[in-house]
């Protein structure tokens, strides 16, 4: 449900960034989230769908880069993938600590024409 709020933001950011730029609709917008944002990218798109409707973001392709979590491995540094329910570092066997990778949420670019 929290989705709403911050895609309408989006909707508000797309619009700002195509009146400055003059252009006519938003034809694509990029967005990344990590899968430990705490956004769902479903969630994103559907209310996209609903609050573009009448703006200039109307029909523009809303495009998700999802990034999977990775750990950084305490004893050997390595950074590695995050599988479910474990955080053993594939490569010595140690254990792996939380890093920022997989906590993104942005707009990495706006497509206006
Ligand atoms: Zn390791």
């Amino acid at each position: 449900m929290h989705e709403y709020p911050i895609t309408s933001q989006i909707v508000k950011i797309a619009g700002e960034y195509a009146q400055k730029a003059q252009a006519a609709r938003v034809v694509k917008i990029n967005l990344v989230v990590g899968d430990y944002s705490g956004f769902i990218g479903d969630s994103i798109s559907m209310y996209f769908d609903i609050l573009s409707e009448g703006t200039i973001c109307e029909g523009a392709e809303l495009s998700i880069r999802k990034v999977h979590p990775m750990l950084r491995c305490r004893s050997c540094g390595d950074l590695f993938k995050k599988v479910p329910f474990s955080f053993e570092c594939p490569k010595c066997g140690g254990e792996g600590g939380p890093t920022e990778i997989g906590k993104e949420f942005y707009i990495e670019s706006i497509e206006v024409e």
